[in-house]
């Protein structure tokens, strides 16, 4: 059983903002009446409660991070008590062990192997019940997915299905191999949100498949 963080003061969730669906996440966020500011540059890491690594490409994102020089300052906030949440390339970027490659930040005991269910033509969407997530079945959008293969004996195991893990936590670090952020469920932010000893609101609207508007970010473009 991993604890429940204590209260966390800042109150604001940071979407690193390199490459990926960052503005998919604000806007579950928004809708939990989260405060969220995406981050890019060193000074942005400074008292966020949590940090959400997008989906999109690990190898380009873990270049982009040595470019911006902010893996320094990233594990500095995580040490200071940042938690991390990673969706599917931010799980990857997360791994202490990757098949076949090098690990980028290694924050959380797991193996797992990149583009698992083969390509971008093999993406696919279930549902599953993760009751410490949700009492609700949780739509799940995998895109050119990871399996995560192993998980070491710190991390809880929070959705298992055939013969991988597609999501599991530390008491520090999230990872789901699919992406919460495309449906209309806002299941797993008001999780990490709590993780990060943060309020979500509690009656969020779920969106079936057939209502939820897949482009429902784009209503950001001007705030952000
Ligand atoms: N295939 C990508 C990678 O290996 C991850 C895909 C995603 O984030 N949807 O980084």
């Amino acid at each position: 059983m991993i604890a429940k963080s204590k209260k966390n003061n800042s109150g604001i969730i940071g979407i690193l903002d390199l490459q990926g669906g960052v503005y998919e996440h604000l806007d579950h966020l928004q809708r939990l009446g989260i405060a969220a500011r995406k981050v890019k540059r060193p000074p942005d890491f400074k008292n966020l409660a949590g940090l959400i690594i997008p989906g999109g490409e690990s190898s380009c994102i873990s270049r982009l991070l040595n470019i911006f020089e902010i893996k320094a300052p990233l594990l500095t906030a995580f040490g200071r008590g940042m938690k991390i949440w990673g969706t599917c390339a931010g799980a990857i970027l997360l791994a202490k062990h990757v098949v076949g490659e090098d690990s980028c930040l290694g924050l959380i005991d797991i193996k797992i192997e990149r583009n698992s269910f083969g390509s971008q033509l093999n993406s696919f969407k279930s549902e599953a019940m993760i009751p410490r997530v949700s009492a609700k079945p949780v739509p799940l959008t995998f895109i050119r997915a990871p399996k995560i293969l192993t998980a070491g004996k710190d991390v809880e195991v929070l959705l298992k299905v055939d013969d991988y893990i597609a999501a599991a936590e530390s008491a520090s670090v999230l990872v789901t191999v699919f992406h919460p952020e495309l449906t209309g469920s806002p299941a797993f932010h008001r999780y990490f949100a709590v993780k990060c000893g943060l309020n979500p609101a509690v009656n969020t609207k779920i969106y079936t498949d057939q209502e939820w508007n897949p482009c429902s970010w784009t209503r950001l473009a001007r705030n952000f």
